[in-house]
């Protein structure tokens, strides 16, 4: 980092902050001038690309997750769905790949919600697969 005084690309680091998550600050000394700076450094988060059931490409909302989400649990007031949109979001960024499909949303979303309420999970199911029938139910049921 080039000292924004004498322009050395010497210094060194004095402190370090993290800001939230995912940004940390640091307070730079100039090993030639002395002078101090600060500069902060951010994690690059990476857009994900979601192809719909219509061949349809889409940048990854989490907004829209969150509200499918609160969809599915709505007789589950005690579950946090911005925490479960998190998680979701979280292991979708962990299959590392910038283009994701909804049958891979539909996945992660629905495996989570199996860990806290089945009924939950067949809702969001229900409603995002072309699942119609109650054999279609009954295979979800056996996966
Ligand atoms: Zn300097």
């Amino acid at each position: 980092m080039k000292c924004v005084f004498c322009g050395s690309n010497d210094s060194k680091v004095v402190d370090s902050r993290y800001l939230k998550d995912t940004a940390i600050r640091r307070r730079r000394e100039c090993v030639k001038c002395g002078k101090r700076f600060t500069t902060y450094e951010t994690v690059e988060t990476n857009p994900m690309v979601v192809t719909n059931v219509y061949n349809e490409r889409e940048p990854f909302k989490i907004e829209k997750l969150t509200e499918s989400l609160r969809y599915a649990t709505y007789c589950r007031d005690d579950i946090d769905v911005n925490d479960l949109a998190d998680r979701v979001e979280k292991l979708l960024l962990g299959l590392n790949s910038q283009d994701i499909s909804t049958h891979d949303i539909v996945k992660v979303a629905v495996d989570c919600l199996m860990e806290l309420d089945t009924i939950s999970a067949l809702v969001y199911y229900t409603q995002h697969t072309d699942c119609n029938s109650f054999d279609d139910v009954r295979k979800f049921i056996n996966q």
